[in-house]
Order: structure tokens, then C-alpha cells, then sequence
């Protein structure tokens, strides 16, 4: 076969070189400083760790191959690609303790362009690699009508919401999981914001967030 990102012969769905590449593009290879709390990589020590803060955690920057790979998946034609992005999410899932799964949906333009919900893919993959459970308690919401809002209207307007209240959420609460919600890019933050004060609201949860790329 041939490498999805550079056309080379590979043996796998990224070649080693650009597989290298991927890894050389994470925090954890990039920083050499590590929170003296949790362990994880951070690039300056004297600013706080932003999962020791807020509970947060990204693969990477959204820059190079990062980026270009997001991309290409986010365009809808190279689905196989969740794959190398579900294995970017299993180390850092690794360190949290009994993680349970909460895709942030796609949006309904995102998923009529792709014709699949990345999130929802990935965390069915990590379910099935790693035998994490995971729940769809978010769903996007509303966006017919936001042609007709201002642009301040649309920035200001969260269209995540959450599904009627799922009673297993209790269950897996009693049993000491670790509630992450599970997004590809962070942008502004406030995607994963509204996520984590709409689970805190329903349920009385403390979500995490894990993503690939801090933009
Ligand atoms: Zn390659
Ligand atoms: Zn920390």
C-alpha cells in the first residue's frame, strides 16, 4: 500500500517516516519539562500545567503534520485515518485513571460534509482496541436557523446540548471513572468549556479533556 500522507510504499497506513514525524510533533517529544504533579509534558515549568488546571490535555500543537493530517481526515476522505489518530489518544488515556468516553459531536455541517462523526468514530475504535466504555451524552443542536443570526449571535450561540439524561452515567460515577471528553482540535477552548459545564449541570460531573491539536 501506499503511505496516506506522503505516497511512499509502506506496509502500514503512514510510512515510518512520516509516522516519526508524528511522534517527533508531540508535547512529549517536543518538551523536556514535566509537571511535577502529574507527570505530563510541559513546555515552560513556571506556567501552570493546563491538566493540573483544568484538566486538560493535548497530543500536540496544530501545526505540520499534525495539522495536514487533521486536514485530510477532516475533509472527509481519508476515514482510514482515525485509526492514527486513535492511537494518539491511548497514552494519554493511559495516565487517566478508569477513563470513561464522551465524543464531542460533530457539527451537522461536518457531518454531512464527511459523512461520518469523527469523534464518535474514534471513541468506538478506542472501545474496541482498548476496551474503554463510552457514552453519547452531547449532541449539536439548532444550527438550521443561524443564517439568520448576526455573526456576535453565532459566536456567542453554544449549540451543544445534552441528550436526554443517560441513568448509566450514575453507574460509572459509583464505580470511580474518570469522566474525558474527547475532541480533535481546541481552538478557543469554549467548545470543551460549554461540554464540561453541561455535564457538571446535569450530572454533577468533573469532566477531563483530552484533543490532538491545540491550535
Ligand atoms: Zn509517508
Ligand atoms: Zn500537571
Amino acid at each position: 500500500m501506499l503511505c496516506i500522507f506522503c505516497g511512499r510504499f509502506s506496509d502500514a497506513l503512514l510510512c515510518p517516516l512520516c509516522s516519526e514525524e508524528l511522534q517527533k510533533q508531540s508535547y512529549a517529544y517536543r518538551f523536556s519539562g514535566r509537571c511535577p504533579t502529574c507527570s505530563r509534558p510541559l513546555q515552560d515549568v513556571a506556567y501552570p500545567c493546563p491538566f493540573c488546571l483544568k484538566g486538560f490535555q493535548a497530543y500536540g500543537s496544530y501545526t505540520g503534520i499534525v495539522s495536514a493530517l487533521l486536514n485530510q481526515f477532516k475533509a472527509g476522505a481519508e476515514k482510514p485515518l482515525s485509526r492514527v489518530f486513535t492511537s494518539l489518544y491511548i497514552p494519554m488515556l493511559a495516565t487517566i485513571e478508569k477513563p470513561l468516553l464522551i465524543p464531542i459531536p460533530a457539527s451537522k455541517k461536518g457531518f454531512s460534509d464527511r459523512g461520518f462523526d469523527q469523534m464518535l468514530l474514534i471513541c468506538r475504535m478506542l472501545t474496541k482496541r482498548i476496551g474503554y466504555p463510552s457514552l453519547r451524552l452531547l449532541v449539536q443542536k439548532g444550527e438550521g436557523q443561524s443564517k439568520f443570526l448576526s455573526l456576535a449571535e453565532r459566536k456567542e450561540r453554544h449549540t451543544l446540548t445534552l441528550l436526554p439524561l443517560d441513568t448509566r452515567v450514575r453507574t460509572y460515577k459509583d464505580a470511580g471513572h474518570t469522566f474525558v471528553l474527547l475532541d480533535d482540535i481546541c481552538t478557543s477552548g469554549s467548545t470543551l468549556a460549554t461540554g464540561r459545564a453541561l455535564l457538571a449541570q446535569g450530572y454533577g460531573i468533573e469532566a477531563r479533556s483530552l484533543v490532538i491539536a491545540m491550535v
